[in-house]
Parts: structure tokens; C-alpha cells; sequence
């Protein structure tokens, strides 16, 4: 039987090879949020490694544990961070990728340097510039990119965004890709379950996948 997570990964070969890249040029981040270690763990069985989560204390419930009985976890920090989680944050994760703004890249850069911890990080850029949305707006994206990677010293590694809901998501994914290019930054975080071929066929090096893994969430 073909498993959900052998379906996107068949996808993610053939978006790939009709844009002429390599699939192993991309990763998938398998989005385990809302789900519970008992539907964790047969995707970690199919050797799965990468995963990702919104919210720290539904992680700090889970993955320490899976850890323990799985090597070489990699976990992605894909929701909003506050300041005062920043510690907590640093410990669970391997990979940040939602800093949004200076006041928590400060505390990230002095509380890394405290814990002697070091993450890889994105920057989420809001490329729809929507009010509820958390990221940098693009016109600022350049100078919050010199605060951060320069001034701050934070290895950030790319850009993520997740496009406005409802439209055609391939502009935004283009616009991140650019601002990525300008900046020197090569990793691009963008796609979900709805257009990860579409991310794939305009540069994505990430997907982050919930849905399509592991069902509806409740
Ligand atoms: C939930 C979530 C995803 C996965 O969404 P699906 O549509 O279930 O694939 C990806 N990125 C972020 C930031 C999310 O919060």
C-alpha cells in the first residue's frame, strides 16, 4: 500500500523534474501540528526525519520523547514566536524559520549566544502584506536581512512566507525567490499541501506539508 507521505513524495519528483531540478534539492517538512505522537510515529517508521510544528509547548509535549526513540530528528519551528519562549524555542528546535521582526532576532542572538545553542534560521517575509499575517514586509526585508545575518551575526539560511489564501500563490512565491537572490540567501521555505508544485516549480528548496501527510486536522 502506498502511504500519503509516498504520494507527496512522488509529487514532489515529478514537480521537481518538469522544472528540471533535482528532487534532492528539496525537503520535505512533514507538519506534525495538532497530530499526535501515535500519528507521528508511523511516518518516523518510514524513515522520515524532518518535521515541523507551530507552537512550543504542543512540541515540548512530544518531540522529546520521539527523539529519544528516533535518531536524527530535524524540527522546524514554522508558527509565531514570542520573546519570553525564546530559550525554550532554541532547545526543542533545530530550525527557526519565523523570525519576523527585530525584537526577536535581538533576543534570539543574545539568548543563542548565552545557551551557546546554535539553530539555522529563516526570515518570514508577509509577501501579501496582510495585517493578520506575522512577517517583514517586503520593501523591508532587505535592511531586516543586514540587521539580522550582519549586525546580529544569526546564521540565516533563507526566506519563508506563506502567500494570501485564495489567489494565485505563484507571484508571492517569485517575489520571496527574488528577494532571496538579492540577498544571497538560498534556501526559500514556501508550499503547503494546496501548491507545493507549484512553490517547487518556482524555486522552492522546502515544503512545509501538513494535510496532505497526515489527513484533516480536527
Ligand atoms: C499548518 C502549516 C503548514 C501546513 O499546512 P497544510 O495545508 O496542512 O499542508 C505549512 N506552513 C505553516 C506555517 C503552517 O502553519
Amino acid at each position: 500500500m502506498t502511504s500519503k507521505l509516498d504520494s507527496v513524495t512522488r509529487n514532489i519528483h515529478s514537480a521537481a523534474a518538469n522544472a528540471g531540478r533535482k528532487a534532492t534539492d528539496i525537503t520535505l517538512v512533514a507538519v506534525s501540528k495538532t497530530k499526535s505522537s501515535n500519528a507521528i510515529t508511523p511516518i518516523l517508521d518510514q524513515g522520515h526525519r524532518v518535521f515541523g510544528e507551530n507552537r512550543i509547548q504542543e512540541a515540548a509535549g512530544k518531540w522529546p520523547e520521539l527523539r529519544a526513540l528516533y535518531s536524527q530528528v530535524e524540527l522546524h519551528l514554522i508558527g509565531p514566536l514570542q520573546s519570553n519562549k525564546v530559550r525554550q524555542a532554541l532547545r526543542l528546535f533545530d530550525v527557526i524559520e519565523t523570525i519576523d521582526r527585530p525584537k526577536l532576532a535581538r533576543a534570539i542572538a543574545r539568548i543563542s549566544q548565552e545557551e551557546n545553542i546554535s539553530c539555522q534560521y529563516y526570515i518570514q517575509i508577509n509577501v501579501g502584506r496582510e495585517a493578520q499575517k506575522a512577517g517583514i514586509d517586503p520593501e523591508e526585508a532587505d535592511s531586516f536581512i543586514t540587521l539580522c545575518r550582519d549586525e546580529l551575526k544569526l546564521p540565516v539560511i533563507g526566506l519563508m512566507c506563506i502567500p494570501p489564501a485564495d489567489q494565485d500563490p505563484a507571484p508571492y512565491f517569485l517575489q520571496l525567490k527574488e528577494i532571496a537572490k538579492r540577498n544571497g540567501l538560498k534556501k526559500l521555505s514556501m508550499g503547503m499541501s494546496g501548491d507545493y508544485q507549484v512553490a517547487i516549480r518556482c524555486g522552492a528548496t522546502s515544503v512545509r506539508v501538513g494535510t496532505a501527510i497526515f489527513g484533516a486536522r480536527s
